[in-house]
């Protein structure tokens, strides 16, 4: 916003044109050199079960630690890596780190727990990804579905044959296709008429209005509806209030994920503050605990 007041008053366009092409040289830069000196980190928020409330997995969130500005959100950077080609060597890493994590969790009840991690569609649609994957996975032996790819509806505007025979090769290899922010877009229906995904995640703008708006429930009862007659799972994304955890669990929703339960937060927190916290085998959160 400064920027933009500086120019207007300035009248200023040139040298503005010009400081604006060396901020994004060196963001790609500091991008580069982030990857380099290891400044990323990923988040994790539960994924719950929606009629018991136990923990099944989590989604990995990436996170810039930034030397000079701090913690940085994926939104003010993802777009920078995916123009830049930058976002397959990041995802790249953000398999690595979710596969050792996973490995890790190698005892009951945490050998049951999923990371789901996001593949932009460049990424996902590099000849390299199926490769990359059964690299990383060969030998870990760890089973591939507790690894969840979610992707976006983007990967739709893609070549549709393409990305139909990505989805099958993966699914042929035992991953689970997730389908992110389900219902955002242009091209939901696509996916259930062509692409052979697991599991949908209901934007959270739909999840919102539960409770607020009969439209609301119209739209996620529909969409989950519809989920269960093609056999897939659904996820409610944002689930910030009980009463929208139980319209769902009404509705009949699979999984549930939002700030209710937790915010995405670093892997200490994790085994801190949930993972210990478990009773008769099973995982549940403390906010869970209290309700149950
Ligand atoms: P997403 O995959 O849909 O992730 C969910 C986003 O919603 C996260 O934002 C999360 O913090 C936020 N969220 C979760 N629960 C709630 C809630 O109850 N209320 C509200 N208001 N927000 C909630 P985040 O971490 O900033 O990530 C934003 C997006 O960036 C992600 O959306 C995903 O598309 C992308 N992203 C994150 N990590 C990666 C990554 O490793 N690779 C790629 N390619 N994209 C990523
Ligand atoms: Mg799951
Ligand atoms: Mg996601
Ligand atoms: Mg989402």
């Amino acid at each position: 916003a400064q920027k933009t007041s500086n120019r207007k008053s300035r009248g200023i366009y040139e040298p503005d044109m010009h400081t604006y092409l060396k901020e994004t040289m060196l963001s790609e830069m500091n991008l580069r050199r982030g990857l380099d000196f290891n400044e990323f980190k990923l988040f994790y928020q539960p994924q719950v079960n929606c009629r018991t409330g136990e923990v099944t997995g989590f989604e990995a969130l990436i996170r810039w630690q930034h030397p000079e500005r701090g913690l940085i959100l994926p939104g003010d950077f993802i777009d920078l890596a995916e123009s830049t080609g930058l976002i397959t060597p990041m995802g790249e890493w953000v398999i690595q780190e979710a596969v050792a994590q996973l490995k890790k969790w190698d005892t009951p009840p945490y050998d049951k727990l999923t990371i789901s991690v996001n593949v932009s569609p460049r990424h996902f649609l590099h000849h390299n990804f199926p490769f990359y994957l059964h690299q990383c996975m060969s030998d870990s032996g760890i089973s591939p579905e507790r690894l969840v790819l979610e992707i976006t509806e983007n990967v739709a505007l893609e070549d549709q044959k393409a990305v139909t025979s990505r989805i099958n090769l993966l699914t042929e290899m035992g991953y689970a296709v997730s389908i992110d922010d389900f219902g955002k877009g242009y091209s939901a229906f696509i996916y259930l008429q062509h692409f052979p995904i697991q599991q949908i995640k209901i934007d959270r703008q739909f999840i919102n209005g539960l409770g607020k708006d009969t439209k609301s429930i119209g739209i996620v009862q529909t969409i989950i509806h519809l989920a269960e007659l093609l056999g897939l799972q659904t996820i409610g994304e944002g689930v910030e209030t009980k009463e929208q955890w139980d319209i769902l669990k009404q509705l009949g929703c699979t999984e549930l994920q939002g700030f209710y339960f937790s915010k995405p937060v670093p892997i200490e927190e994790i085994n801190r503050q949930f993972l210990n916290h478990h009773q008769i085998g099973k995982l549940f959160l403390p906010v869970q605990m209290e309700t149950t």
